[in-house]
């Protein structure tokens, strides 16, 4: 490829390249938050060895032409949803979403490389490029955006230490829990009781104030290893164990409502309910007994089920839900518009809330077609009288546009991060003071 005369060359901004390391890492936690063992996302670590007279180009005036050249071969080789970031003059990242098996990044890798390997001939100068490649996979080898970029770029050392122009990352004992360990660490973890919540406020829109919470389940933070809460929850559902890790959640959030209670915090705290929970037939005697056992109304607690949940045995599935309402607990569907969803659900089934998916709701800044989607599951919602959630706020321009759809509530690392039970009345007092102020 020749390019000669304008050394201004600019590059145009695309959806596939970022502007910045903070919207790549963003962008990396939350696919990882949506990866599990048959959606992987890998993270590529790519660099150019250095050799004197790429040096001076990249020193000089031509650095736009060679970042231009790169964002061409780049662009040609990924697909429409990979994403990559100029780390630095000679380093590149890229985040490949939704990968069947890790073959497939090592297959865009050598699409990488082949594309790179066309020399640039700048004027009277030709270019060589020698890039190397670190490649690792969520959920295999981290399950965070930070372990993950350090496992690439131990990768990316090895393979310019050992000169094979990629490397990918191994799976350490150490670093994940092999499934056939998982169960017996699971069941260990119950039986001790050691599993630990934390709690993520849903902003009213409406009166800017916390009327709910989502509880989420966490692995205990001082045990040897660490496991993801959907391998958890994925994991204990394979193997028989949701049931019991569901009544221990139920009795821990019950006990931290109570207490919440006793120090005057009034809200609705919601529960996730594994779709397979709902072939549980003690499920309604079971939350009623933990409830008189915390001396709680059943309209303090909410019962988020996914979509997914409601396509299996309609007909049980529909009195369970009607028998759950009847108790007085509130009922949403969470991750709405991944599944099947139907109009048909929502006459059927007596729900108040709807959870719009978090992949719709961090496109819709990007992605018409995701603004749209959005739009259509609030009016939607609306016109069946029910509630809409939004999850997974992490931006500003983002609230705002929800907020002019007639979004009713907010959930995101926007206005917080899933805290410890303890933090929220002090963080709920401090929020609802300063909420005039804040948005
Ligand atoms: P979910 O119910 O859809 O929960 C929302 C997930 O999004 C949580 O992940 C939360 O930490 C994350 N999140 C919240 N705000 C943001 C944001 O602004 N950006 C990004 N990227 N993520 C955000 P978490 O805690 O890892 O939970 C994952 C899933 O595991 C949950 O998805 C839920 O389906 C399941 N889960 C969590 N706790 C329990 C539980 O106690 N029981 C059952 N059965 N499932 C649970
Ligand atoms: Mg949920
Ligand atoms: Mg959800």
């Amino acid at each position: 490829m020749a390019i000669t005369g304008n050394t201004q060359t600019a590059i145009a901004p695309q959806s596939q390249l970022l502007q910045s390391l903070e919207e790549f890492m963003a962008m990396l936690e939350a696919e990882i938050q949506i990866a599990d063992e048959h959606h992987l996302v890998a993270v590529l670590i790519m660099s150019l060895q250095r050799s004197d007279r790429l040096q001076a180009l990249l020193s000089s005036q031509y650095s736009g032409i060679v970042r231009a050249h790169f964002y061409d071969s780049l662009k040609a080789s990924l697909r429409a949803k990979d994403r990559f970031v100029f780390a630095s003059e000679n380093e590149c990242w890229f985040i490949l979403p939704q990968l069947s098996s890790e073959a497939l990044a090592v297959l865009a890798c050598h699409r990488l490389l082949s594309a790179l390997s066309t020399p640039l001939k700048i004027e009277s100068h030709t270019v060589f490029f020698q890039p190397e490649i670190g490649i690792a996979c969520a959920t295999l080898h981290a399950q965070n955006a930070q372990d993950l970029m350090r496992i690439a770029d131990q990768a990316h050392k090895n393979a310019q230490l050992n000169n094979t122009r990629f490397e990918l990352a191994s799976i350490r004992r150490d670093q994940r829990t092999s499934p056939d360990d998982l169960p017996r660490a699971i069941q260990q973890v119950l039986d001790e009781n050691a599993l630990e919540m934390r709690y993520q406020p849903k902003v009213d829109l409406r009166s800017k104030s916390i009327k709910s919470v989502e509880a989420l389940v966490r692995w205990p933070t001082n045990h040897a290893q660490s496991v993801a809460t959907n391998l958890l929850i994925d994991t204990a559902e394979q193997y028989g164990l949701i049931e019991q890790l569901t009544m221990q959640v139920v009795n821990k959030v019950l006990q931290q409502a109570a207490e919440w209670q006793s120090l005057g915090l009034q809200v609705v705290v919601w529960i996730n309910l594994s779709a397979r929970l709902l072939a549980f037939e003690q499920l309604p005697k079971v939350l009623e007994r933990s409830l008189k056992v915390w001396n709680l109304p059943a309209s303090a607690v909410g019962l988020e089920v996914t979509e997914s949940a409601f396509i299996h045995d309609i007909e049980h599935t529909t009195a369970l839900l009607f028998e759950l309402k009847n108790l007085g607990f509130r009922l949403s569907i969470d991750d709405f518009g991944t599944g099947y969803s139907s109009l048909a659900y929502l006459r059927r089934f007596p729900i108040d809330e709807l959870k719009i998916d978090r992949v719709f709701v961090q496109g819709m800044i990007s992605s018409q077609q995701d603004k749209q989607i959005v739009q259509s599951i609030i009016g939607l919602a609306h016109n069946f009288g029910l509630s809409v959630v939004a999850e997974g706020v992490e931006q500003e321009n983002t609230l705002n546009a929800l907020r002019l759809m007639g979004c009713d509530e907010i959930q995101g690392y926007y206005f917080a991060q899933p805290m410890l039970g303890d933090a929220l009345p002090s963080w709920c007092e401090a929020f609802n003071r300063e909420s005039a102020e804040r948005f």
